[in-house]
């Protein structure tokens, strides 16, 4: 099968796009780079440096594809936060695009990458797929924007689509052109800080009187690995005229002081931190319903907390 892969030159797409590879899919990548990392494209893989905001780009990307996995676009809550038109610009606009150009190119199978942040400040933990949404973030808006605008084409123009709403994604994955991990600049996200910090620059604890035990934020974690597994899972159980949509990942959530503590034991020190204020646009406690998921698609998480802060950790050597 023929994949075309956006936002492949990113931390989760292009684990996706060696993944995909070592099981035999045959890959095109459109990323604008903006995030991403043009080095990370395998020699031999059809790559079109584009945008999802220029139509001619995708039409060109689509050529020769039977299915999409639509990873591209901006990610962090923070970021939302301050600019949300871009948000909506970036993702809105852009996945619009691209649905009318796969239209056009009789493309009719999309995974699309949708997230927990759709949810918000949920009522029911864990969260299974029913819970209501409400975004606390222009990220989260964006992102249940494009499941609804996903769920109106498959019912409009019979596209078969899953959206998999990631929880945290972490965890890297070794290549034999070395790791696939983030890189992010700046670095937002919890664990990286947390294996970069120092006593000259300790990691801040973004609030710590939320309330839950003990007062940081909960999130569940789920091995990028796994995630990639269960999109491949995804992208075969696509059925005609169907959205489905899953939550991914692993059941279980850990507060960021948990989090510490995993990635002092992998250091072998104490991890320095900074108790600091809350972040904007934070919920205090996301723990995924992976119950659908397991039934429907047979997709069962493996990987721990542990060997995501040690495959992290591995992969800044
Ligand atoms: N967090 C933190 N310090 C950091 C980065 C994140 O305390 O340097 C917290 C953040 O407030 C959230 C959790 O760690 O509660 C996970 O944040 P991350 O940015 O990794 O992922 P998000 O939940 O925003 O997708």
């Amino acid at each position: 099968m023929r994949i075309l892969v956006t936002g492949g030159t990113g931390y989760i797409g292009s684990t996706a796009v060696e993944i995909l590879r070592n099981k035999g899919y045959e890959i095109s990548i459109l990323d604008d780079c903006s995030t991403g990392h043009a080095d990370c494209v395998p020699t031999g893989v059809r790559f079109i440096q584009g945008s999802l905001l220029n139509r001619s780009d995708i039409a060109a990307a689509l050529q020769d594809t039977d299915a999409v996995m639509h990873f591209a676009g901006k990610s962090l809550v923070g970021e939302s936060v301050e600019k949300p038109d871009l948000y909506h610009s970036v993702n809105v606009n852009g996945t619009r695009n691209l649905l009318d150009e796969m239209k056009i190119a009789s493309v009719t199978k999309i995974v699309f990458s949708s997230s927990a942040a759709t949810y918000g400040e949920p009522d029911v933990i864990p969260i299974p797929e029913s819970a209501s949404t409400n975004p606390t973030n222009p990220y989260g808006a964006t992102k249940l924007g494009i499941d609804s605008m996903i769920s109106r084409e498959s019912k409009e123009q019979g596209i078969s689509a899953v959206s998999l709403r990631y929880f945290n994604v972490a965890g890297a994955l070794k290549s034999d052109r070395g790791w696939l991990a983030e890189r992010h600049n700046p670095e937002t996200h919890l664990i990286p800080n947390v294996l970069r910090s120092t006593q000259a620059n300790p990691v801040k604890i973004f609030g710590n009187d939320w309330p839950t035990a003990d007062g940081t934020c909960i999130r569940d974690y789920v091995h990028v690995i796994d995630l990639i597994d269960a999109h491949i899972k995804a992208l075969e159980s696509l059925a005609e005229g169907i959205h489905e949509i899953y939550n991914l990942g692993s059941g279980d959530g850990y507060s960021v002081r948990q989090v510490v503590a995993a990635a002092s034991l992998a250091i072998g020190h104490e991890v320095p931190t900074i108790d600091s204020p809350r972040r904007a646009g934070d919920p205090a406690i996301l723990i995924a319903d992976i119950n659908k998921a397991k039934v429907q698609l047979g997709w069962v998480p493996t990987r721990r907390i542990n060997e995501m802060v040690a495959d992290t950790l591995a992969s800044f050597a």
